[in-house]
Order: C-alpha cells, then sequence, then structure tokens
C-alpha cells in the first residue's frame, strides 16, 4: 500500500481522497479548514497539521485547490510542501490553474529532485463522488504509468495531453466549452420559457435531439429547479475563463464568447455573489429579459 498526501479537501478534493482511502492506500490528510479534514479522520485518514508534515510523511502528494496562488503557496510557502519533501516522490496537482505557472512550479520541484503531473479534472461534483471524472494529465510518461492506476479511482476518461502545462492547457479548453455551453442553454430556455412554452418538456425535447449535452441535462435541471448552491463556484469559472482570456491575448487568439460569457458571470456575482453554482449565469440572463424563468 501506498503512502499518499492529499491537500485540499473541497468540494472536489473530499470525495477524490475518500476514494483513494477506500482504495486501502494510507491517506495523511491536510485543508486549512479543519472540517472536511476530520470527516476523512473518522473513515481513516491521517489528519495532518500543516503541507509540510503531509509531504514529510507521504511518497505521492496529491493538490485540489482552488487557485494559482493557492497551490503556489502550499507547494512553496512557509511550512509548504518543498519544505518536507525527498528527491524522488512525486506531486500530481489535480487543481484547475495556469499553464504557464504550472510549468514554473515543475521546473523549480525539479530541481529538488521531484516530478509533478498536472491533472486537471472534468466532470463537476457528481464525477468527483461516482469516480467518473475526466482526467487531462501533463508530465513525463513514465511518471504518468507509475501514478494511473490511482487516477483509475478516481476517473474513468484518462488522457496523458503531452508534457507539464498541457493538461492545464486541454482544462483551459474544455472550460470555454463548458461556459458557452451553460450560456447556450440558459438563452435557449429562458427563451421558450417567456415565449409561453413549458420550460421542463422543452428541456426533455432538446435532450432526445442534436441539442443534447451534459450540461443541458444537469445544469438546464438547476436552471428550471433554480438549485444554484455549488456544485462549481462562479468565482472558479472566472478564474478559469481568466486563464482563457489571458492565454488568447498572450498567443493571439480571439475568444469573443468566452469574454461575453466571462461578463454575464461578473454580473451574477456582483448582483447575487460569486458562491453561486455557475448554472445561476442563466439569472443574468433573466435581469436582461426582465423575465424569471418558468414564471406565466
Ligand atoms: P473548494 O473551494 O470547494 O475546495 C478547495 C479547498 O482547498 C477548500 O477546502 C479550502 O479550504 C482548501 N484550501 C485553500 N487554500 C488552502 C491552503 N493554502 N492550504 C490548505 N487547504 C487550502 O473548490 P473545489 O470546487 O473543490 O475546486 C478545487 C479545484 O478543482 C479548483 O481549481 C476548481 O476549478 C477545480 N474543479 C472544480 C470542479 C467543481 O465542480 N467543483 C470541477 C472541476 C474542477
Amino acid at each position: 500500500m501506498l503512502r499518499i498526501g492529499f491537500i485540499g479537501l473541497g468540494i472536489m478534493g473530499k470525495p477524490m481522497a475518500g476514494h483513494l482511502l477506500k482504495a486501502g492506500h494510507n491517506l495523511y490528510v491536510y485543508d486549512k479548514v479543519n472540517e472536511p479534514m476530520m470527516e476523512l479522520t473518522a473513515l481513516g485518514a491521517i489528519p495532518c497539521k500543516n503541507s509540510k508534515e503531509v509531504t514529510e510523511k507521504s511518497e505521492i502528494v496529491f493538490l485540489m485547490l482552488p487557485d494559482t496562488p493557492d497551490v503556489e503557496e502550499v507547494l512553496f510557502g512557509v511550512d509548504g510542501v518543498a519544505s518536507g519533501i525527498k528527491p524522488g516522490s512525486t506531486v500530481i496537482d489535480m487543481s484547475s490553474i495556469s499553464p504557464i505557472a504550472t510549468r514554473r512550479f515543475a521546473e523549480k520541484l525539479k530541481g529538488q529532485g521531484v516530478e509533478m503531473l498536472d491533472a486537471p479534472v472534468s466532470g463537476g461534483q457528481i464525477g468527483a463522488q461516482n469516480a467518473t471524472l475526466s482526467i487531462m494529465v501533463g508530465g513525463k510518461v513514465e511518471i504518468f504509468e507509475k501514478i494511473k492506476p490511482l487516477f483509475e479511482k478516481m476517473g474513468k476518461n484518462i488522457v496523458l495531453i503531452g508534457g507539464n502545462g498541457d493538461g492545464q492547457i486541454c482544462k483551459v479548453a474544455n472550460q470555454i466549452v463548458v461556459a458557452l455551453t451553460l450560456e447556450a442553454v440558459g438563452e435557449a430556455l429562458l427563451l421558450a420559457s417567456k415565449a409561453g412554452a413549458d420550460v421542463t418538456r422543452v428541456r426533455e425535447a432538446l435532450l432526445g435531439g442534436f441539442a443534447q449535452s451534459r450540461i443541458l441535462e444537469v445544469h438546464g435541471d438547476r436552471m428550471i429547479k433554480r438549485t444554484f448552491q455549488p456544485g462549481f463556484r462562479i468565482r472558479l469559472h472566472q478564474k478559469d475563463l481568466n486563464l482563457a482570456l489571458q492565454t488568447g491575448r498572450e498567443i493571439g487568439v480571439s475568444l469573443p464568447n468566452t469574454a461575453t460569457t466571462q461578463e454575464l458571470f461578473t454580473a451574477v456575482a456582483s448582483d447575487q455573489g460569486a458562491d453561486l453554482d455557475h448554472s445561476a449565469i442563466v439569472q443574468a440572463l433573466e435581469k436582461l429579459a426582465n423575465f424569471r424563468m418558468g414564471e406565466k
């Protein structure tokens, strides 16, 4: 059995770490919030006082943190991973963060004899709970092959995209598709609803045709039922679209609809808060239409 560390036990990290624990590994956990750590401890995980302690006790360390500065702090900050890690260990960052910073982090860790994989995921909270995540990996093929059995405990579609940072590039592309699809589902259901159609039946009909998608299924249902507790927070999707827009500017790729969708997220965030589920984007469209979905 392996000695595995897991840092960041939020909506995604807690169930993902839980799968590694169920597989019988020794799991050392840390989150700056105590509650999820205690829940995993009750299932057999060993709580640690900081990221350094996790790393000292583990041969492989997983991270599932919100954003680039969080990963940088956990890796290289006070009592961070780099201060406790031994040469020959592996760091797997499953957070969605900057591809450029990821390459920098991997290079820095290599200086300590440590290999890193970026392995962001898609599939949301449900995918994390059911171990059906799609995992997009960047790094060396031999490290990927070594870690793959652990990825298989958390996900189904596990693809090595290329070198360090390429997993994150793939995730940025994923987030463009998800954001624009969410926005399209919101527009379509709102139009149908204000035109007087039964929006529940519209969704059902669309699910059987060419417009069907997982987002229409899951988030379309959230929009109709108005279940906007996260799920995937608007602030995290804003972070991902910022990465897309920033990368686009750097390499000369215009992303006009990504930019518009980001503005709609900003409108909802300033009105309702950035911790709602990203399906709440429909509320910005509702304001523009002066109509709430499902009203008569
Ligand atoms: P979350 O906010 O629920 O969880 C993040 C956890 O990290 C929190 O428990 C927080 O306390 C902890 N944390 C933050 N800084 C820390 C630090 N310095 N030290 C220790 N712990 C720290 O976020 P989430 O929804 O689980 O998302 C995590 C990552 O996965 C993000 O990059 C997100 O973009 C990505 N992601 C999320 C989803 C989703 O549906 N929620 C889907 C795919 C990818």
